[in-house]
């Protein structure tokens, strides 16, 4: 009868989809071995990227300026500012002066109109700067920042900067949406400052950082010096980490003093035949305002993970007729399928799906589902979220491994007894609110460290660790006060 060749239809097609994500998964696969290449490709990468002045064709590993961090005795009043991938954030902060104390701290936060990230850098720093001023004017009076009243901000920016000294820089190009092309190859901070200018207020810029720096500032602030590693994974992704200065080859300055520096890597970049990539990443990539770049960020931000699953659904809907013979529109929709979504059903474990098939219905107009198609969904999230996560962790094990704090094995590093404790500082909205994702990212690097060597690894979450961690560099490069 027609109901029963339509059951056998159906059968039928959800054995073809079944099928397909069984090839996904294997495609898109992170065992253990694959991981350790991935952070051998990515250590490779860096030593490359430290001999060549402009680094390596992956990974430019910018050097910050930042040659002190934050010893915990900062004080005063001080203002961050934070553009990163979506929000923009203006902070205050009121160091005490004492072991990373906080006396307090406001913050407002904006989203960046759409149209300003593709727009002129006049209108977005005029866009920012009328921000900061409406934030500055919200100050108590009473407190005084410093004795000639001059307000100082450290400026986290979150795209790839050629610093030119801890407070100006050459903005390289852009990512994550963004493209202005009047504002590249020019300097940044003085774009901002002009902007400052123009909005009638005195606030000076005195430490430009990439998010990560500024985090990893952080971190040293609130976990003190085991903090080597600063991490982002939210819209965007990327990491720095504190080198030794010597190693840095192409650094033509004299040494700094404390014998470190902070090496912006820009690993969002990275790329090698390790990484298992998919059709999916290819659209994905096909389709971005950067195509042929950042693969890397394109496998494991917040950015694009929404998106692979989107073209992974949309290909399971066309060729196994996943939601019926119609495909549904939305799939072709970019962005319809937003990271937090993919988050959402990711965390489902409910017996029926219930969040799966309530995120179908209300941001893919999919209506009535049935539980084995949400369960194809729900795997497809998780085999995404995984490759990310575990894919981030690799990435940290790289680092880990250049500064010899991987583990005693290996590649020459030193052995010691001592019991080496390293600290991540994290970030990001990725990671701070997908747990799967952050489950699966400690699962893998604990793996990759191995639980009972003589090396311990911790991310931490640095909450607002980017715009607190510019603030305490504006305040220890401080022209006013003595760090
Ligand atoms: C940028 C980095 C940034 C990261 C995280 C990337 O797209 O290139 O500079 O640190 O996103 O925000
Ligand atoms: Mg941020």
């Amino acid at each position: 009868t027609v109901a029963m060749a339509m059951q056998k239809l159906k059968r039928v097609q959800v054995q073809r989809a079944d099928r397909m994500v069984h090839d996904l998964r294997m495609a898109s696969a992170t065992p253990l071995p694959l991981l350790r290449q991935v952070a051998d490709a990515l250590v490779e990468e860096m030593c490359a990227g430290l001999e060549r002045e402009g680094g390596s064709e992956q990974l430019k590993m910018l050097p910050s300026y930042v040659e002190n961090l934050p010893s915990g005795n900062e004080k005063g009043l001080f203002y961050a500012v934070d553009l990163g991938g979506t929000n923009f954030r203006v902070l205050r902060v009121s160091l005490g002066g004492k072991k990373g104390e906080v006396l307090s701290q406001e913050y407002k936060e904006v989203a960046i109109p759409r149209e300003l990230m593709t727009g002129t850098g006049k209108d977005l720093f005029d866009f920012i700067a009328d921000t900061l001023a409406k934030f500055v004017d919200t100050e108590d009076t009473s407190l005084e920042p410093n004795p000639d009243k001059t307000r100082e901000a450290g400026f986290a920016f979150s795209f790839p900067v050629r610093q030119t000294s801890v407070k100006s820089g050459i903005v390289i190009h852009w990512t994550k949406g963004f493209k202005i092309d009047d504002a590249v190859g020019k300097d940044i901070v003085k774009q901002f400052q002009d902007a400052i200018g123009r909005s009638g207020h005195n606030v000076e810029i005195s430490a430009l950082v990439n998010d990560t720096v500024g985090t990893l500032a952080g971190g040293r602030y609130n976990f003190q010096e085991e903090t080597m590693i600063g991490c982002i994974l939210g819209t965007g992704t990327n990491a720095c980490y504190v080198e030794r200065a010597d190693a840095v080859k192409k650094w033509k300055d004299p040494l700094p003093k404390s014998g470190e520096m902070v090496i912006n890597l820009e690993w969002g970049n990275f790329r090698s035949p390790w990484l298992p990539r998919t059709f999916a990443d290819e659209e994905v990539d096909n389709e971005s305002v950067n195509p042929g770049d950042q693969w890397f960020e394109k496998m494991v931000s917040g950015m694009y993970l929404g998106e692979i699953v989107r073209h992974m659904l949309l290909k399971l809907a066309e060729e196994a007729a996943l939601f019926g013979d119609t495909v549904p529109g939305k799939l072709r929709e970019r962005h319809s399928l937003g990271t937090p979504c993919v988050s959402e059903m990711h965390a489902d474990t409910s017996a029926e799906l219930q969040v799966v098939a309530a995120v179908l219905h209300q941001n893919l107009g999919i209506q009535s589902t049935s539980l084995e198609q949400r369960r194809i969904v729900r795997d497809l999230c998780d085999m995404v979220g995984q490759r990310g996560g575990r894919l981030a962790a690799a990435g940290v094990y790289g680092l880990l491994k250049k500064i010899g704090r991987a583990g005693p094995h290996k590649n020459g590093f030193a052995m010691s007894r001592k019991k080496k404790k390293t600290v991540v500082a994290m970030d990001g909205g990725l990671y701070e609110h997908h747990l799967p994702y952050r489950k699966y990212m400690e699962e893998a690097l604990h793996e990759l460290v191995g639980r009972n060597g003589a090396y311990e690894v911790f991310l931490r979450l640095q909450n607002d660790g980017s715009g607190i961690g510019a603030a305490l560099l504006a305040a220890s490069h401080s022209r006013h006060t003595k760090p």
